[in-house]
């Protein structure tokens, strides 16, 4: 029988919070074990590749995609154990204090402290529900908008009224042939200078909803629109259609744990980042407390401080902090090769 493999620190969850600590996690020569669901890291921002992100600070404009590969870089620094597609669904704490985290095939892993950056949990897509639409979905039916240009010069449908509908709205609406917005609320979410922008661009159809798809073979060529409140209905020929009817949350596997919770269900923690349980941390969009910063910005410092808990609770006599990176000798072998890299890049 394989013998288990204990690390300090496992994480769960691989969006920005925990790569960022991952990489942390490094500095303070913790062995650290990285666990995601997707078959991709880079959490919430997968939704948002295209998208330009201006707020995280020292980084100049980037789109969503440039700043995962960033992260996934320097996350990776000290080599830490990543697995993919793993779901964690338990987490036991044992007699000796360490825990057990079971994936949902079963399939366990040994560590000494968790933290846990789950973010919202695991999205789920609110999928259409209409009869067949899934045969759609290899084709001109769409859940989330990964690449752009697939819709230039095309005419789009796009289903929902939340932020994420409104801003691909404002945006295809400068490469499409034309887009079409239809919702079940007068109403829509976002930014009120974005909605007024979407209704300046767009063809809106409120309240309305997708009650019928029409294809031939594996395309849509056309959709009926159903008024929520008549039922009087109307059909428009389209390209595409995307569909953003919001996310469900699956699997709140926190509740089981024990862990103490706000109202609103996100994870209650200490000024260092601990849950309510020993030797369990948290950070990023997962947590509530005074000082919230929602932001990718905010899930880095949360990241750090609880790997500096982590640390503190597995080394009571460890330091507070890290040394900082420009003098951590931890790097000087790193900074030669860096600067011999450079220089040849110059002599080139
Ligand atoms: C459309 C959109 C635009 C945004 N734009 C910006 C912006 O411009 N600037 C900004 O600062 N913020 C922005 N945000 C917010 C930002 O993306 C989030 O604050 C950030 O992603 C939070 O990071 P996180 O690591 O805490 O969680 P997430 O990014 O949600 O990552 C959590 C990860 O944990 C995984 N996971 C969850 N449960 C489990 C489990 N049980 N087992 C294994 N894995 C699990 C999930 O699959 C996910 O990959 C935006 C968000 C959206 C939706």
């Amino acid at each position: 029988m394989q013998e288990k493999e204990m690390f300090d620190l496992t994480i769960i969850g691989g969006g920005p919070a925990g790569l960022y600590s991952t990489f942390y996690a490094g500095m303070r020569d913790l062995k650290v074990k990285l666990v995601e669901y997707n078959k991709e890291l880079g959490g919430k921002i997968l939704f948002y590749p295209e998208k330009i992100i201006w707020d995280v600070g020292g980084m100049p404009p980037t789109t969503g995609r440039t700043l995962i590969n960033q992260l996934v870089e320097q996350a990776t620094t000290f080599n830490p154990t990543i697995c993919l597609n793993e779901h964690i669904v338990r987490m036991v704490r044992e007699p000796d204090n360490t825990y057990t985290l079971f994936n949902e095939q079963g399939k366990a892993h040994y560590t000494r402290a968790v933290m846990l950056a789950s973010g919202h949990g695991i999205p789920v897509m609110q999928k259409l529900e209409i009869e067949g639409a899934d045969r759609y979905e290899i084709s001109n039916l769409h859940y989330t908008v990964t690449q752009m240009d697939i819709f230039a010069n095309k005419r789009v449908l796009i289903s929902g009224g939340g932020n994420a509908a409104v801003d691909w709205a404002n945006e295809l609406a400068n490469i499409s042939k034309e887009v079409v917005v239809c919702h079940r609320r007068d109403e829509f979410g976002g930014h009120e200078k974005n909605v007024e922008q979407m209704k300046s661009v767009t063809k809106i159809h409120t309240p309305y909803q997708i009650k019928e798809l029409h294809g031939v073979g594996s395309a849509i060529e056309a959709v009926t629109l159903a008024h929520c409140d008549t039922g009087e209905q109307r059909q428009i020929e389209v390209d595409a259609v995307i569909v953003n009817h919001g996310m469900k949350l699956d699997g709140c596997f926190l509740i089981e744990a024990g862990l103490a919770l706000e109202e609103d269900g996100f994870l209650r923690v200490s000024a260092c980042m601990e849950t309510s349980q020993p030797g369990i941390f948290a950070a990023g969009d997962v947590t509530r407390h005074e000082g919230k910063l929602q932001l990718i910005s905010g899930a880095f410092v949360e990241g750090a401080t609880a790997v500096n808990g982590v640390k503190q609770f597995l080394d009571p006599k460890a330091d507070k902090q890290a040394y900082v990176s420009s003098h951590n000798e931890k790097f000087k072998k790193k900074n030669e090769q860096l600067k011999q890299e450079k220089q040849a890049q110059l002599m080139n």
